[in-house]
């Protein structure tokens, strides 16, 4: 009998090993890994500059809490700021975190303009982690299922609908930010069109509001851009949330703020024992100097750009298809029907894929795959998206 919670619908896997892009289970089997962890592996797995730094920190100095100055947190914000173009970070330790400090801080950007009853634009079909806030902001029902009541404060609107944006903030004087995914993950791998996060840029000037984006997934290198708002000019943000792939698997995360916002937060305001520790932030450093580096950024885009290209070739008039699109190496293959069984169908032919929404396979494969494993990827899915296109 397990003694962990029941939160999980596992694999019948259990991977002892990694190499690169490849996992390896207890019997030396090798599996092609398209999901990376979903979306953190971002380096491949047991990077050997990773496993160094990992040992040289550890024999050194761990955690400290923020009782004193971490220098090499710093330095992680510091190289932070030079990706994002905003001035300042606070460290959490994971996606929902980062998000947890993007919510208070909007809250209390609110309250210093006198609106005590502030509340933050969200999407339908966003996903913001699994706090009771982060919930309550995601735009999915299923999985706020049982845990009402919701936090309150959030107001949802299509994804990719400006009009509808500019509704809601017309007819409210409460909203005080627009917090959406610069591209949407667990919804499907939905890109917006060009002018989406300008035009809330925009909203968001004319309403004093802050505008957050959501990068713990299209973030870092993800989308062939350190983030996926620098693919239009003029969606510069207020805040921004990272996490996912900045520790390539040690837990870290970021809340990101321009100084007119981060200094809303006070000693004593926010904090976190275990955000910012030594091991993790060097870590972070690291991550960052290999994805520089090796220009992981170029990597995504090309690789990503040829997944899409052989995809769309291989799949052109396959009864099935609906959809297939992306950014970088952030792919979706949207189905017209349920695609859970390709999971296992992909698994027989030693590939590792993730399946979101019931009907889209999502790919966030290691932005350091070389061109024969990113065809290996796209020639599988063909195979199988093909048969079971012809099985009826
Ligand atoms: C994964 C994800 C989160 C939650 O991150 P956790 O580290 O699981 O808390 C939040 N937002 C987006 C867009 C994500 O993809």
């Amino acid at each position: 009998m397990t003694h962990l919670m029941n939160t999980y619908a596992r694999l019948p896997l259990a991977f002892v090993r990694g190499e690169g892009a490849w996992l390896i289970d207890a019997k030396g089997r090798r599996i092609l890994d398209a999901i990376s962890g979903i979306g953190v592996c971002s380096l491949g797995h047991a990077h050997p500059r990773l496993a160094e730094v990992i040992a040289e920190q550890a024999a050194t100095l761990i955690h400290t809490a923020n009782l004193a100055h971490i220098p090499v947190q710093e330095e992680l914000a510091t190289r932070l700021s030079h990706a994002s173009g905003l001035d300042q970070a606070f460290i959490a330790n994971s996606g929902a975190e980062a998000l947890e400090c993007a919510f208070k801080l909007a809250r209390r950007f609110g309250h210093d303009r006198g609106i005590h009853d502030p509340a933050i634009l969200v999407t339908q079909n966003g996903f913001h982690g699994r706090t009771l806030a982060g919930i309550s902001a995601s735009g999915n029902p299923a999985i706020q299922q049982g845990f009402g009541p919701p936090v309150s404060g959030f107001v949802h609107v299509p994804f990719n609908d400006l009009p509808a944006a500019a509704r809601a903030m017309d007819e409210s004087d409460r909203i005080v930010a627009v917090l959406v995914e610069s591209i949407q993950g667990e919804a499907g791998v939905r890109v917006p069109d060009d002018d989406y996060l300008p035009g809330l840029r925009e909203l968001c000037d004319r309403h004093d509001a802050l505008l957050m984006l959501d990068e713990v997934q299209s973030g870092m290198c993800r989308s062939g851009r350190w983030f996926a708002f620098q693919h239009a000019s003029g969606a510069e943000p207020d805040v921004i949330t990272v996490a996912k792939a900045l520790g390539n698997g040690i837990p870290i995360g970021a809340c990101l703020a321009r100084s007119r916002v981060g200094d809303l937060m006070t000693p004593g305001s926010h904090g976190s024992t275990f955000g910012g520790n030594p091991l993790a932030c060097r870590v972070a450093v690291e991550v960052m100097g290999i994805m520089d580096d090796q220009k992981l950024a170029e990597a995504a885009r090309h690789r990503g750009a040829e997944i899409i290209r052989r995809l769309r070739a291989g799949l052109a008039e396959v009864p099935g298809v609906r959809q297939i699109r992306g950014r970088g190496l952030m792919i979706g293959i949207e189905l017209s029907t349920d695609a859970t069984e390709l999971r296992q169908a992909a698994l027989d032919r030693d590939l590792l894929i993730n399946v979101t929404r019931g009907n889209t396979i999502r790919l966030l494969p290691p932005l350091i795959i070389d061109r024969t494993e990113a065809e290996t990827i796209a020639d599988v899915l063909i195979d199988i998206i093909r048969a079971r296109a012809t099985s009826g």
